[in-house]
């Protein structure tokens, strides 16, 4: 480190900060300035789950990387220690719950004291992080919560991601699903509120399993489901949405026993607004509900005409 500093400017700009991305920036940003001229690469699971696999967010200087296999049986190995620094390597990991959620590899071997440092703005980053992110989950479901929605909408729709771009073009499109759970209100008749709650968090964590990681599972409303994700082509997303549809009409809940959801869904374009989409997939939706439930309907199928508005020629105020 070419610097000395204690760290403290760098604790604050990162405990300031609200919004994950700028945080993400900001942590690289202290990296590079602390460590200007060191190979380094750091990773994380962006949102903090055990699902996700550690994803490669920032990286410098590096020529030849090491598989991430190898390092991460070093990080399991500096249990109970804050880090571990060999003649070659330093590696310091970040732990929740006993599981390795990110990992700062430097590619070569720290000063005790620079090691601490790095270490303790690693910390710090990750418990800014922690606290952002739990800000985003529904406390019953433990999905994503409905203030999160319209964020994570406009930033797909709009191309942007905080981490870094896919090596090759992703050829997939995105598209938004809402899922509603059938007949619930006599769930809640027949077996009480608390049983209902329990249905609704177990359909949240069939719907969260039955997705991969990479897409976003929210809880919409009461008994209402959102799903971001991505598919190659329309018959794709049907036949994914019908796969997850089956899946949880299968499940026997305790007591309950079997529930249906009903999906509309629709594809995510830049040039529509968050409340137009959320239209057309609801539209869709109601559209399953008043043919029998138990069933997920595309919004383009129905051959309903879309507005052509061309916002940027109107006014508004
Ligand atoms: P449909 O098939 O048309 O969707 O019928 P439905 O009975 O599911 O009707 P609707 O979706 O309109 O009703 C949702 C019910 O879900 C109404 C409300 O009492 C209940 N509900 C909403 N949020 C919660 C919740 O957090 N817990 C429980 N237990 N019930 C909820
Ligand atoms: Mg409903
Ligand atoms: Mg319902």
């Amino acid at each position: 480190m070419t610097k000395s500093t204690c760290g403290h400017e760098y604790t604050i700009s990162l405990v300031q900060l609200k919004e994950e991305r700028a945080l993400y920036q900001q942590f690289c940003h202290i990296l590079t300035s602390l460590l200007p001229e060191v190979a380094l690469s750091f990773f994380i699971r962006p949102s903090l789950s055990r699902k996700e696999a550690l994803k490669l967010v920032y990286q410098q200087h590096v020529d030849q990387a090491l598989p991430l296999d190898e390092m991460l049986e070093k990080a399991h190995q500096c249990r109970g220690k804050p880090a571990l620094i060999s003649k070659s390597y330093t590696c310091i990991p970040l732990r929740l719950d006993d599981q390795v959620i990110g990992l700062l590899w430097i590619y070569e071997a720290l000063t005790p004291a620079n090691c601490n440092l790095a270490a303790h703005l690693m910390h710090v980053f990750f418990h800014q992080l922690h606290t952002l992110v739990l800000a985003r989950i529904d406390p019953l479901s433990q999905l994503l919560n409905r203030q999160t929605f319209d964020e994570k909408v406009l930033e797909i729709a709009s191309g942007q991601g905080f981490l870094q771009p896919r090596e090759e073009p992703d050829l997939r499109g995105w598209y938004l699903a809402l899922f509603d759970i059938d007949h619930f209100k006599r769930v809640n008749d027949s077996f009480g509120h608390v049983i209902g709650d329990e249905v609704i968090l177990l359909t949240a964590q069939h719907l969260k399993d039955n997705f991969r990681a990479e897409d976003y599972v929210f809880r919409y409303g009461g008994e209402e489901f959102a799903v971001l994700f991505q598919a190659h082509s329309d018959e794709e997303a049907q036949s994914l949405l019908d796969r997850v549809r089956k899946v949880i009409s299968q499940v026997a809940f305790p007591q309950v026993g079997n529930i249906t959801l009903s999906g509309g869904y629709t594809e995510v374009t830049d040039v529509m607004q968050v409340s137009e989409l959320v239209n057309q997939a609801d539209t869709a939706l109601y559209h399953a509900k008043q043919h029998g439930r138990n069933r997920v309907v595309f919004y383009c199928t129905l051959g309903l005409a879309t507005p052509q508005v061309m916002t940027s020629d109107i006014e508004l105020f």
